[in-house]
């Protein structure tokens, strides 16, 4: 689970905000850096178990989709001297803490009493994110990684994808039912005849991974559009099995999550 610093993946309004206290850390020779932006699930999870089920001091009070990294919303900046990180907070260090905090209150972004390196952006309330009321003005980078990050996040409950509307070339008539098909090279290795089930149609906006297996560790075959229609033909756990063409044969696994029984 490494860190990402890549600033594509922020809401654009925070994105411009850390880019100019970038600069203006850069401007007035303050030594920290962005160490990390957005923060996936996995990795706040991971954070949130070290102290409690894992060993290790505890960092962190959120568990997943329960800090604003999730989604997009903040960063944490660190010292960076002589090429090494440090979170040191002596008083050697203090005035490069309280300007970068200043400097973030400039720009809009407010910091947390007990944690130094994170800024925010201010007047959100996680709740309003959690259930999926995100700041305006998202682009289609940041909701293509918010959203393939709530799909596949299987260990619990996810805030809904976000709904953006984007400018797309309407589809030819004839191409609208087209089936998405596995990319070339790719064939399901799980053909096989079963008793034909149940439709679901595909409720995530932004569409759904059908993987060669039931799990996020499975080869991602394709991705099915919102409001299609599948077969389940299996349940494994929290994972479907679907048959695409309604013909028998499966074609892969779809998390439940965004499946909903219409037939
Ligand atoms: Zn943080």
């Amino acid at each position: 689970m490494t860190r990402n610093t890549d600033l594509d993946n922020l809401h654009p309004v925070v994105r411009q905000k850390v880019k100019t206290l970038i600069d203006k850390l850069a401007h007035e020779n303050i030594p920290l850096r962005l160490f990390e932006g957005y923060r996936n699930p996995e990795r706040q999870h991971q954070l949130f178990s070290q102290g409690r089920t894992s060993p290790g001091p505890r960092v962190t009070k959120a568990d997943a989709w329960q800090s604003y990294h999730q989604y997009g919303v903040a960063c944490d900046f660190v010292l960076y001297i002589d090429g090494k990180w440090s979170w040191n907070t002596g008083p050697k260090f203090k005035k490069y803490w309280a300007r970068y905090h200043e400097l973030g209150a400039e720009v809009g972004l407010k910091p947390i009493s007990w944690e130094k390196p994170h800024l925010e952006l201010q007047n959100l309330n996680l709740q309003e994110l959690v259930m999926g009321n995100y700041p305006e003005g998202g682009d289609e980078s940041w909701s293509e990684n918010l959203s393939s990050n709530i799909l596949q996040w299987t260990k619990g409950p996810t805030p809904p994808p976000p709904r953006l509307l984007f400018n797309r070339p309407e589809l030819p008539s004839d191409e609208i039912d087209e089936e998405i098909t596995p990319p070339i090279g790719i064939t399901p290795h799980i053909h096989s005849i079963v008793q034909t089930g149940s439709t679901y149609r595909v409720t995530a906006r932004n569409g759904l991974y059908m993987r060669a297996g039931p799990g996020t560790d499975f080869d991602i075959l394709g991705t099915l559009l919102a409001n299609r229609s599948v077969v389940v033909t299996k349940k494994s756990g929290q994972w479907y099995q679907v048959d695409l063409q309604n013909d028998g044969l499966v074609d892969g696994y779809c998390h439940s999550g965004f499946l909903v029984r219409v037939i």
